[in-house]
């Protein structure tokens, strides 16, 4: 029997691509959960994955307003933002999530919510503040109709699967669950495509609501910086995947090269 040769990097690959196979599930739009790996396939249930849940495009609408020169006052635009979702969802209500540790002790659960809100990191999220973040958060936080879910374990995800869909328009019905219950292994999920239109979805009705232009674009934008940071800070190293998913649910995982790690 001959020994193949294969470098660690083909078997990451091969397992990743096993992994999202396996893990492909319908998109509902009920909610919006965290790219977090730990939710468990029950608690993300065809969630759009985005950093920091509900609370992750509330930081990016506030940062574009702010580029702006509009920013809003952080109760209205909560406020705002949890009504638009509430017209928009079956399931309604604004998700962000803490975990076992940080939750018993009082502090921020969310990696993504902790590192913008901490005031030495504050470059990596401009023009977002940390002083913006935790009067946000404050807000959200003390609202009655956001849930937060407390995540178990620790974070042992294998990489970061940036899931599209088919593109050309066509809806992108599909998302990976980040934890698959069976082996344990687990993966950063963030629904790019799906995020993309939910911004697109969102805008009209929040613009009407603050009586102000929400930039899709520019928002979009803050997203993706945002999440670029994040990732730079809690998966330095980790391999990113580009995962499209057709119309039929049938999937291509391709690499997209590593996280780069912060530079702080
Ligand atoms: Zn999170």
């Amino acid at each position: 029997m001959t020994e193949i040769d294969m470098t660690e990097y083909t078997k990451d690959f091969l397992k990743t691509e096993e992994f999202v196979k396996r893990n492909i599930i319908p998109a509902d739009n009920g909610g919006t959960v965290c790219i977090d790996g730990r939710y468990s396939p029950e608690q993300s249930a065809g969630a759009i994955r985005a950093p920091g849940g509900d609370f992750g495009f509330i930081m990016a609408i506030q940062a574009e307003l702010i580029e702006q020169g509009i920013a809003s006052d952080s109760a209205r635009l909560v406020e705002a933002y949890l009504s638009t979702v509430e017209e928009l969802r079956v399931q309604p209500g604004g998700h962000y999530h803490s975990n076992e540790h940080n939750h018993e002790a009082g502090r921020i659960g969310c990696g993504h919510i902790a590192k913008a809100s901490n005031p030495d990191l504050s470059h990596l999220y401009f023009p977002l503040t940390a002083e913006h973040v935790r009067n946000l958060y404050d807000v959200f936080h003390a609202h009655e109709s956001t849930d937060q879910s407390v995540l178990e374990g620790t974070h042992e995800e294998s990489g970061v699967l940036l899931v599209h869909g088919p593109g050309k328009g066509a809806e992108p019905k599909y998302s990976v669950n980040s934890l698959d219950t069976q082996t344990g292994e687990m993966y950063f999920v963030v629904d790019i495509d799906r995020a993309e239109r939910f911004i697109e979805s969102i805008a009209p009705i929040l613009s009407e609501k603050l009586g102000l232009e929400v930039n899709v674009p520019g928002v979009r934008s803050h997203f993706m910086t945002q999440l670029g940071s994040t990732a730079s800070l809690l998966a330095p190293s980790l391999m990113q995947y580009s995962v499209v998913i057709g119309k039929q649910g049938n999937a291509t995982v391709s690499e997209a090269g590593k996280v780069k790690p912060a530079d702080v």
